[in-house]
């Protein structure tokens, strides 16, 4: 049985509003899956997207309708996703996938695949109105001895490339980003 300690601790690292784990669940993940590895056994590939405009989104339709949309798009994350993979909020409209032991090409049709997904979808706002979101996403995969906070970076200066290209795409992290 699970007790009410169990309980609390699920909420420490859950985001509330989506139900993915947040930026405390992605941490104690990705410290599970350091410690899981032998020697210089697989890798891992992450991925960070972020909503193109969503603020104007918020703007337009109301905080609410935003905060739905942040849902939708966390059920359509989650989708495609294998076992043993982890999609988490990490901030207010940006998420995180890691695929441990995906090589960044798998790992990037993997990403190509939930964007596009995404952006096919349509997302009802008011009236019988529906809207088109896109993400824009950074990726890179772990080089060896390459510590979590430092693939993010990389991984995050790419996703500002793919912002500042014209959002709506993906962006492999080079190695000295
Ligand atoms: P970009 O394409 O460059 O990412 O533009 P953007 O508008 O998405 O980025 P920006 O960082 O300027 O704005 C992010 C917005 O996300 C602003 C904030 O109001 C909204 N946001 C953050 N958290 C939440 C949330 O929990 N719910 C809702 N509805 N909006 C949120
Ligand atoms: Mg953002
Ligand atoms: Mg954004």
């Amino acid at each position: 049985m699970r007790d009410e300690r169990d309980r609390m601790a699920d909420l420490v690292i859950t985001d509330h509003l989506t139900g993915l784990p947040n930026r405390a669940g992605l941490e104690q993940y990705i410290e599970r899956l350091m410690r899981a590895r032998e020697g210089g056994a697989p890798l891992f590939s992450l991925a960070v997207l972020d909503i193109d405009h969503f603020k104007a989104i918020n703007d337009t339709f109301g905080h609410d309708i935003g905060d739905r949309i942040l849902v939708w798009l966390s059920e359509r994350l989650a989708q495609y996703l294998r076992d043993g993979d982890l999609v988490a909020r990490v901030g207010g409209e940006e998420f995180v996938i890691v695929m441990p032991w995906a090589q960044a090409k798998q790992a990037q049709k993997v990403v190509e695949r939930v964007r596009a997904n995404i952006g096919k979808g349509r997302v009802p706002v008011t009236d019988g109105q529906t809207i088109a979101v896109t993400v824009s996403a950074g990726l890179g995969e772990q080089r060896p001895g390459e510590a979590f906070g430092e693939l993010f970076r990389r991984v995050d200066t790419a996703l500002y490339a793919a912002k500042h290209a014209g959002r709506d795409q993906t962006h492999l992290a080079g190695p000295d980003a």
